[in-house]
């Protein structure tokens, strides 16, 4: 989804960052490619992860509870949060977008298929890095799901254009979108995205009826102010419904935040409260 320009110049529109990309350039993900005026997802087929989980690891507690899941990502991401939970297979160069290394196993979108039944998987989860840039695999998979009666669900940083999400809507069930804080400038400085376009796409999200559960990582000094908790439970309750989880989990050091401490266990328990206290009928705490 890109529209050429003058120059061999390439405008994607796969996701907000809307890159602008030059000939023999990438896009910031780095696995989508302008070659002579036309942009190549380097990654389709590409599967770095493929795991049979729990669907509560997603995590889905509303969603077909007490099933597995097929759960299958392609390198690279559209964020570069500094936290990343999955740096090795999402932050693969952050230096330049261009020197990112294509792994992964080639695979066919059938065999996802066939690898989901034979597992007894009901649904597909698209996850661990960023679907919205696999998409292109992403919804051949999820095409075919739907004709053997699987369901598919994204586990997604939110960050996807309206047009992707009409391309997806038709056959996503249910969705995990992390709501990482509620500032601009958390997702500038740690995420190198934008907050306004995510709120945008979760209350859209809803809008068409598909199953939607909210992720929080709470990371102290950075997102855990009473202030910045309520007001992303009162979004939740307000624009998404009462009935929307929300899952608040405990930080660890990882990836370029090592400095910053594990999140004290009871301040998951207060993020609980405040869910609890704002109108919020399913708060579940994580990693504790
Ligand atoms: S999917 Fe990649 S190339 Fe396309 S707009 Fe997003 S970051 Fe840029």
């Amino acid at each position: 989804m890109y529209k050429k320009l003058s120059d061999n110049r390439v405008r994607c529109h796969v996701c907000n960052h809307r890159c602008l990309i030059l000939d023999g350039k990438r896009g910031i993900c780095g696995v989508r490619e302008n070659r002579k005026g036309k942009l190549y997802s380097l990654v389709y087929g590409k599967i770095i992860a493929e795991h049979i989980d729990p669907i509560e690891k997603k995590p889905l507690y509303h969603f077909m509870p007490g099933s597995f899941s097929l759960s299958i990502a392609t390198i690279g991401c559209n964020f570069k949060c500094l936290h990343c939970q999955n740096a090795d297979i999402s932050q693969i160069s952050k230096e330049k977008p261009e020197d990112v290394k294509i792994l992964g196993e080639e695979v066919k979108a059938q065999k996802i298929i066939q690898d989901a039944l034979d597992g007894k998987c009901p649904s597909i989860s698209y996850t661990y890095t960023e679907p919205t840039i696999f998409l292109e695999f992403a919804l051949d998979c999820m095409k075919l799901a739907k004709e053997e009666g699987l369901r598919n669900v994204w586990v997604s940083n939110g960050y996807m254009t309206k047009e992707t999400l009409d391309l997806i809507t038709p056959y996503l069930d249910a969705a995990n979108i992390d709501l990482k804080a509620f500032s601009e400038e958390f997702y500038r400085d740690i995420c190198g995205a934008q907050l306004k376009p995510i709120l945008e796409n979760l209350i859209e999200i809803k809008k068409r009826r598909i199953w939607l559960e909210i992720a929080t990582l709470i990371i102290p000094g950075k997102n855990d102010s009473e202030k910045e908790l309520k007001q992303i439970a009162e979004f939740i309750k307000n624009e998404l419904g009462d009935d929307t989880p929300w899952h608040v989990s405990r930080f660890f050091p990882h990836h370029e935040m090592q400095d910053v401490p594990a999140t004290p266990i009871e301040k998951i328990y207060e993020a609980v409260e405040i869910g609890k206290k704002a109108g919020l009928k399913y708060v579940y705490p994580g990693n504790v």
